[in-house]
């Protein structure tokens, strides 16, 4: 088991690492392995969506939704032992899990943005992405604006809204999912809230956002860098 906790403690991106925030992370992952040994709940797999039910139901408490990290994933709809949309739909092709395994971290806030690295060092480092030099880099400026890494998020955005078209859902409805940032943030990091979608169109929708969030990672880890 302590494979597991460092396993899923241990950010990719060393240079993203924030100790403080690192802190916070574990111990939500050390209650989630409470949770394991209490309920006894071994040897299923794979091991990551157990882990990741079970934060979410963690996560459920009052003060863990007011985490502002973690605002776009839908607490409501998830329940101990159901395995989340994000890893569902990646199926059991490594490099969609592997791809899943980043939207985790996006999705959940173990991946720092200036925005959070700057808030964790009482404001001495600033906030301003490192990308574009800006404006501060928090999830919207990541996933929604920055102009570093428009090419990248352009493209995934004419499909999303190509898919939805596709689903016949009506132009009123696209549009104010994609007007307003906060409804297009919830869409793309987790559209489980949205239950105008079949289970279908939400596992579509999550494999192309998985996509997306997958290639803006790389992308800023590259910028980052040169
Ligand atoms: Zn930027």
């Amino acid at each position: 088991m302590d494979g597991l906790l460092i396993d899923l403690a241990s950010p990719m991106d060393s240079e993203n690492f924030d100790k403080e925030h690192f802190k916070l992370v574990e111990n939500d992952i050390k209650h989630l392995f409470k949770t394991f040994t209490e309920n006894k709940i071994e040897n299923i797999s794979p091991v990551h969506e157990v882990e990741f039910s079970c934060f979410l139901a963690s996560m459920k408490k009052k003060e863990a939704k007011e985490k502002s990290s973690l605002k776009y994933i839908n607490f409501n709809d998830s329940n101990i032992g159901t395995v989340h949309n994000i890893w569902k739909s990646s199926g059991t092709d490594p490099y969609s899990i592997n791809m899943a395994a980043i939207k985790v971290k996006i999705a959940t806030g173990i991946m720092i943005l200036q925005y959070q690295r700057s808030r964790f060092s009482k404001n001495c480092i600033s906030a301003i992405c490192p990308l574009c030099n800006i404006e501060p880099e928090d999830m919207t400026h990541f996933i929604l604006k920055c102009e570093k890494l428009s090419s990248i998020r352009n493209r995934f955005m004419q499909e999303l809204k190509s898919l939805l078209v596709d689903c016949n859902k009506p132009p009123l409805l696209i549009q104010e999912l994609f007007d307003d940032k906060e409804n297009l943030l919830h869409l793309i990091i987790d559209c489980t809230s949205y239950h105008f979608l079949t289970y279908k169109e939400q596992v579509r929708i999550e494999t192309l956002t998985r996509g997306l969030c997958y290639k803006l990672y790389h992308k800023r880890l590259l910028l980052m860098s040169e």
